[in-house]
């Protein structure tokens, strides 16, 4: 079966193919580190790492870079108003550097806790001035930009497909434009790639002048050319990047190389509040202290997150959290009883018994990711599991293939505690182990097991049912 992918470009839905067999580079938009991501942010960012995952459990090495922007996103993503950074290092009293690495230490402790697996580099867009000038250089010089006192422009006009992924083109801009017009430029809807001002506190002296900053677009292209090639698979974003962001992206990356710059570009839609957006601005945005605050873990707020489609609106509401966080008890659940039935615990007698549910069960689960992504149809096969286990449908050997398919599938899904589980199991098959050295006085084997349990923080208590145990706080 092939993977399916909304291509925000064409405008529907193709086969995906990778450039290179085997191998998808994927670049994701990142955070713009002024402030804590707030779980808005993190729809997009678990967007990307289901995605990835998804690829992955599909057999492709996935290279994949998310970009820190630390410098040049003005708050009204055009090419005015404020640099984010400097607002928010003036409100703070700070200076905008530590600003930045405070927050994506934070953003990164955040992933962390959100299982979300690492990029191959988080790229800060002020470590990438040099690649950035390259890149402004050779577009001045093949005439798609040119430098205004200490600004740099794109001639929009220089580069005819402007417009191809959303949908605007230069005529309709320049009647209604949120750009603001300067005198300056060529076109009204030229968006800069350089810019100067001395009054700014990041900034770098280049050949356009003593003190110049990069516009936020030029960013991206320079560090996903750096990092992954001329060529991408997959660009990702949040539905506002699709423009300016990503079409100037597109403008700038193909004029300088000559060549398509991403083959793919998939966009999340906004988490909401109360059907608006959530976001920094509105102030209506919940951190990962807010989730933890009203007694949620991260893992609870990741299914919520990536159980909707990526391109379905989702509302964020505290009634939508508590009912993430059953079904994610029942999943778990599920797990526990597989491995009961694996070890004959609640199994039907035939071995086999159930075998041909779970390799429906899969089959559903495929055919669904394999659809864009389309996590929520692919979770009904794992909850009919369930009622399967609850009617103890299973026999030993078909629990044990149920429990390999739910790793699997926790590969891409990152939610279920299956280690958890596992590990637990270790646990009582070492505590049996225990207790039949003892009756057969092997005592140095016994102490050998107690000690091996009290190494990894666990605390065996004798009661009147058997040996029972318990993980030690903090363990
Ligand atoms: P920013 O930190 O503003 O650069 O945004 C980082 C990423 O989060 C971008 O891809 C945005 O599109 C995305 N984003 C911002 N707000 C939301 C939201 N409410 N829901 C989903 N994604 C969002
Ligand atoms: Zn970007």
């Amino acid at each position: 079966m092939t993977f399916v992918v909304y291509n925000s470009l064409s405008k529907t839905k193709e086969p995906f193919r990778s450039l290179e067999p085997g191998v998808v580079r994927m670049y994701n938009c990142g955070p713009t580190v002024y402030n804590r991501p707030h779980v808005g942010n993190y729809r997009a960012f678990l967007f990307a790492d289901t995605l990835r995952r998804w690829l992955e459990y599909c057999g492709f090495r996935v290279e994949q870079v998310m970009n820190i922007t630390d410098v040049g996103h003005l708050t009204d993503d055009a090419d005015d108003g404020e640099d984010k950074l400097e607002k928010q290092a003036r409100k703070e009293k700070l200076d905008p550097w530590q600003i930045s690495r405070k927050v994506a230490e934070q953003f990164f402790a955040d992933l962390r806790a959100l299982g979300v697996r690492p990029a191959k580099v988080y790229p800060k867009a002020s470590e990438h001035i040099p690649e950035m000038v390259e890149i402004i250089e050779g577009l001045i010089a093949k005439g798609h930009a040119y430098a205004v006192g200490g600004d740099v422009y794109f001639d929009v006009k220089s580069f005819p497909s402007y417009g191809k992924l959303s949908g605007n083109r230069v005529e309709d801009l320049e009647a209604g434009s949120r750009i603001a017009v300067r005198e300056e430029k060529r076109n009204p809807e030229d968006f800069a790639l350089w810019k100067s001002d001395p009054a700014h506190i990041m900034k770098w002296a280049t050949r356009f002048g003593p003190d110049g900053f990069p516009g936020w677009h030029i960013e991206c292209s320079a560090m996903a050319r750096k990092h992954l090639g001329d060529r991408l698979d997959i660009h990702t974003g949040g539905e506002d990047n699709i423009f300016p962001h990503h079409e100037c992206e597109i403008a700038q990356s193909e004029s300088f190389t000559g060549k398509p710059f991403a083959t793919y570009w998939m966009h999340s839609k906004f988490l909401q509040v109360d059907g608006g957006k959530m976001s920094k601005s509105l102030g209506n945005v919940y951190t990962l202290d807010d989730i933890a605050a009203k007694g949620y873990t991260p893992r609870q707020l990741r299914f919520a997150l990536i159980r909707g489609h990526y391109r379905a609106p989702l509302n964020f509401t505290w009634e939508a959290m508590k009912d993430a966080a059953s079904s994610l008890e029942n999943l778990d659940d599920l797990v526990a009883r597989l491995r009961r039935a694996a070890k004959g615990d609640g199994a039907a007698s035939a071995p086999n018994a159930g075998s041909e549910l779970v390799e429906a069960a899969r089959t559903e689960f495929e055919k669904h990711l394999n659809d864009d992504l389309n996590v929520a149809p692919a979770l009904a096969p794992l909850f009919g599991l369930r009622a399967h286990a609850l009617s103890g449908a299973f026999g030993v050997e078909a629990a044990g293939r149920a429990l390999a398919f739910l790793t699997r599938a926790n590969e891409v899904l990152g939610v279920i505690e299956i280690e958890e589980q596992l590990l637990d199991a270790k646990i009582d098959a070492l505590i049996q182990e225990r207790q039949a050295a003892r009756r057969s006085k092997d005592f140095l084997r016994a102490d050998e097991i107690r000690k091996l349990l009290e190494s990894q923080g666990i605390v065996l208590e004798d009661s009147p049912k058997g040996v029972i145990w318990r993980r030690k706080s903090g363990a």
